[in-house]
């Protein structure tokens, strides 16, 4: 079976290719970069926007399943980011359900959402009925994706699914997010190169999970007997200061002698934390998160202190 996955060379997109090989897909890739590996067969440097040509080659590859994960991940505040966002999150995904609407009807789709749809949320925990209000441009893209899904599959009988991801992290999170950050720096001052690490709220909560455990969720979304949303999250929160804390110890040191808090990284916070209830996924995919807190950052700081080791 011919599996495409948009926004391939990112860290979800490299956790469902193993995933998805792992079961017997062949995984075809979709990235913007014309650098680096591009295999002509599996590998293809696309411009998202084009819809013609992005329809040629779809009837060229046609695959059965679509995993659209390409999008900027994190929230930036330019015009710039904003279309692009727009672009990704609405245009292309129409782009794809209207090519499985017209040239391949059996083709499943899997649209990676966000719980920044919830903003402010009014209940907690939150699950796939608790009333949306998004408060951002990103917000906003990935909830029109999550409900083109739901039109295509009520208008057209798409099997279109979307997941409303709650935070996920792994050895190949970006630099930019707290997580790595944070593992990026004791490894730092580990190895001698770094004396403090500078972070906003530590009281800040996060309902954070491992990747490799979401790229199994949006396979068993496209393995399901029906099309739907799912909320995957661990159901935890835990804070910054817990994080610190759990990296620092694995390092074999006590946070509170390198942390430094700038209010300057602040982000706004909202008076209740986002905490994720897949009680339908365990439901319905069978699924729930295998790697715990303590693992996920102990891997991630493993991984860090081996780079600067090399
Ligand atoms: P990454 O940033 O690691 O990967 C996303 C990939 O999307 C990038 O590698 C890039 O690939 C591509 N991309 C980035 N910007 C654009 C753009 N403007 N247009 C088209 N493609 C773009 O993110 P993750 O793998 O962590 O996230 C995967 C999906 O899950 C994303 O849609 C994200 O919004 C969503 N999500 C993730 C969460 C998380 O905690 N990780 C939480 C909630 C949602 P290339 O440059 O090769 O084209």
């Amino acid at each position: 079976m011919k599996a495409l996955i948009t926004g391939f060379r990112g860290q979800d997109g490299t956790y469902l290719a193993e995933e998805l090989r792992a079961h017997g897909r062949e995984v075809i890739g979709f990235t913007r970069s014309e650098s680096g590996n591009l295999d002509a067969g599996r590998i293809h440097s696309v411009d998202y926007r084009d819809g013609r040509a992005l329809g040629d080659l779809l009837d060229e590859i046609r695959p059965e399943e679509i995993y659209h994960l390409a999008s900027p991940s994190c929230i930036r505040d330019t015009l710039e980011y904003e279309k692009e966002i727009l672009a990704i999150c609405v245009d292309t995904t129409l782009i794809f359900l209207r090519w499985i609407t017209d040239r391949s009807p059996a083709t499943r789709f899997f649209f990676a959402g966000s719980a920044e749809i919830y903003g402010d949320p009014v209940v907690s925990p939150q699950n796939e009925s608790t009333p949306c209000h998004p408060e951002n441009p990103y917000a906003v893209a990935k909830l029109t994706g999550r409900e083109l899904c739901a039109t295509f599959r009520k208008t057209h009988g798409v099997f279109a699914s979307s997941g409303i991801l709650f935070n996920h992290e792994s050895p190949l999170r970006r630099a930019d997010f707290v997580t790595r950050r944070i593992t990026q720096g004791v490894a730092a001052i580990v190895a001698g190169e770094s004396r403090e690490l500078v972070l906003g709220n530590l009281d800040a909560l996060r309902d954070w999970s491992h990747a490799a455990d979401f790229a199994r969720a949006f396979r068993l979304t496209l393995e399901a007997s029906h099309a739907d949303d799912f909320v995957f999250a661990s159901g935890k929160n835990h804070s910054v200061r817990e994080f610190c804390e759990e990296a620092f110890a694995a390092a074999g040191l006590d946070f509170r002698d390198y942390v430094r808090v700038d209010p300057a990284f602040y982000r706004p916070d909202f008076a209740q934390a986002r905490l994720g209830d897949s009680r339908k996924a365990l439901r319905e995919l069978a699924w729930k998160p295998k790697i715990g807190f303590k693992e996920l950052v102990d891997e991630m700081l493993r991984h860090d202190l081996e780079v600067v080791r090399r």
